[in-house]
């Protein structure tokens, strides 16, 4: 199944998150099924990562989104961590830094998109800024209402200099959100990621969902679509998150650049000549150690 398809926001259309299914594993069982497939996704994601680096000419950017405990970092350990480092960062957006809540709200987001030839995944992003900052009024609806068009152009403009945009809503349910948090309880390793404010933000769940549901409705576009990722089993949204990233990789159409050198001669005159030097060498190093051993 070609979950880009499944899964996006089709530019204009209205998107109800209660008619989603969070739970939602395609045809495979469990996942042991999908990982023949997660396998090869995860293969072809480093070879094209390399080619993106080695031909520096567009760059990808990644969008993770989620309620707390929706996976973001998961994702990004499991599925996004297999790309080389030396052509990928992450990025984690929190809380406004004083200077940053003294710009305008792209400003650090700006400051941190991609490089030609690099990927950046943003765990969290500029789309806080109608989410939490609707739902706690930290701004007013006069501010955060014309936000999603801002949002629009800023990417537009992003993908119009050669970034291809992917936005992942990581997509559970309440239950299964609670199950999480149990689990972090029960589990010493994972205590540390317990916040009080995760249990008070689970308070507004229907008011986050709205918010979420307009940020996808009205910014997913031809050129920055978001894809609405069931995330309930955890191997299933890295199966799905994988194939959609490669699949957009795969559509630049990238090829490694051209040899700046004349590949033919730089074999005849220098590497054949060092090959040579090479072996005389070798043979002069063995030559020493078989006599140190007859000593
Ligand atoms: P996460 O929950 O993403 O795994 P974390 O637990 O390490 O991250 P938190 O401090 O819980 O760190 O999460 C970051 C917090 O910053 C979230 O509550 C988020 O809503 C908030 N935040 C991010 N961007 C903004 C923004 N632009 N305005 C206000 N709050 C923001
Ligand atoms: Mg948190």
């Amino acid at each position: 199944m070609k979950y880009s398809e499944k899964f996006r926001v089709n530019p204009g259309s209205r998107v109800r998150l209660d008619r989603i299914d969070a739970a939602f594993k395609d045809k495979h069982e469990d996942q042991a099924s999908a990982l023949v497939e997660l396998e090869k996704y995860t293969q072809q994601l480093r070879e094209l990562q390399y080619l993106l680096y080695a031909e520096g000419k567009q760059s990808l950017l990644i969008i993770l989104q989620a309620m707390d405990a929706g996976g973001k970092d998961g994702t990004i350990n499991h599925v996004l961590g297999n790309m080389n480092p030396q052509g990928s960062r992450v990025y984690g957006f929190k809380v406004p830094s004083a200077e940053e809540a003294a710009h305008d709200f792209l400003w650090r987001i700006h400051l941190a998109a991609p490089q030609r030839g690099q990927v950046a995944i943003f765990n969290r992003s500029h789309y806080e800024d109608v989410l939490v900052s609707r739902v706690h009024g930290l701004v007013s609806k006069k501010v955060w209402s014309k936000r999603y068009e801002q949002i629009n152009d800023f990417e537009k403009n992003l993908a119009d200099n050669g970034t291809h945009i992917l936005k992942f809503f990581l997509h559970i349910s309440p239950d299964e959100q609670l199950r999480r948090f149990k689990q972090r309880i029960d589990d010493p390793a994972r205590h540390w990621k317990i916040s009080e404010s995760d249990y008070k933000e689970r308070k507004y769940w229907d008011d986050y969902s709205k918010a979420f549901e307009d940020a996808l409705s009205r910014c997913s576009t031809a050129h920055a679509p978001w894809y609405v990722i069931p995330a309930n089993h955890k191997w299933f949204r890295n199966l799905a998150v994988s194939q959609i990233v490669v699949e957009a990789l795969e559509s630049l159409k990238m090829t490694f650049p051209q040899p700046s050198v004349d590949i033919g001669e730089i074999k005849e005159k220098y590497h054949q000549a060092e090959e040579e030097a090479a072996a005389r060498n070798n043979g002069k190093v063995k030559g020493k150690g078989g006599k140190k051993g007859k000593k």
